[in-house]
């Protein structure tokens, strides 16, 4: 994806399952029934894992996000699963060395996405400085699933507060709710602009359901308002966006048509 003089890559890492209606928790299969194309054959969801490489500016080779890591597992109650592992070797196919990071931007701190921070103890992009919402390190700093990597990185991570420039082209805005400093990452070169929406929104199902929330929000009611709020915006614009878990991690935007929303890739 172009947005002006920047280019925007998925960078695959792996993927998660999970049934639809366990994951949107309220959601029933007649609910489902008009969102197919966001569903695998057997009613499971399918949310990709990963993070996006974003170049073009300067000297700057930026990583957003880093994917769930070299694991696996069960979610849900063993429902759902999850494995990643191959977030490197898409990175190599970029030419894209550990190396040449220069920042790995966090959307937010959970464990699917600072997973190649860290690797058994080491800091795996040597180079970069790595950068989050200082709300979220405050609240996940003692959390057992990422203070090992937290702990690991500290000395080559710097806190953003709330919404501001972060790089060159790329700006944090706040959007609270999945987590307290959840954010959503804006590109912009000119007056090209594209986001990249963190955990705010999991699958496009969102972007098209407002009452729609998935299980992970640690504020629902906020995070539901920010969403609500995102789709407003984005209805009818021409803003590319993407997720780190949408289908593919391919860009797509929210038309409005005969006053229903439509997704577009
Ligand atoms: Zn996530």
């Amino acid at each position: 994806m172009n947005i002006g003089d920047l280019v925007a890559e998925p960078i695959y890492d792996g993927v998660m399952r999970a049934p639809a209606t366990v994951f949107y928790r309220d959601t029933t299969t007649e609910q489902w029934a008009p969102h197919q194309r966001f569903l695998e054959p057997d009613g499971m969801i399918r949310f990709d894992l990963g993070g996006f490489l974003v170049r073009g500016r300067g000297d700057r080779v930026v990583l957003i996000d880093a994917g769930m890591g070299p694991r696996s597992g069960l979610i849900r109650d063993g429902r759902g699963s999850f494995e990643g592992g191959q977030l490197l070797n898409n990175l190599a196919t970029h030419r894209v060395r550990p190396e040449d990071i220069t920042d790995v931007l966090f959307t937010h701190l959970h464990f699917d996405h600072v997973g190649w921070a860290a690797n058994e103890g080491d800091i795996v992009f040597p180079n970069a400085t790595y950068r989050c919402d200082i709300r979220d390190l405050e609240h996940f700093r003692d959390d057992e699933r990422v203070r090992g990597t937290l702990a690991v990185i500290e000395s080559r991570l710097e806190t953003w507060d709330g919404s501001g420039p972060v790089c060159p082209g790329i700006d944090a805005m706040s959007a609270p709710g999945h987590t307290p400093g959840s954010t959503i990452v804006v590109m912009s070169s000119g007056t090209a602009r594209g986001m990249l929406l963190g955990d705010v929104v999991h699958c496009p199902v969102e972007l098209l359901e407002d009452e729609w929330a998935g299980v992970g929000d640690l504020d629902p009611e906020l995070a539901k308002r920010t969403r609500t709020a995102l789709n407003r915006e984005l209805e009818g614009t021409d803003t590319p966006v993407a997720a780190a878990h949408f289908p593919g991690m391919v860009f797509g935007r929210l038309l409005a048509a005969e006053g229903r929303r439509n997704w577009v890739v």
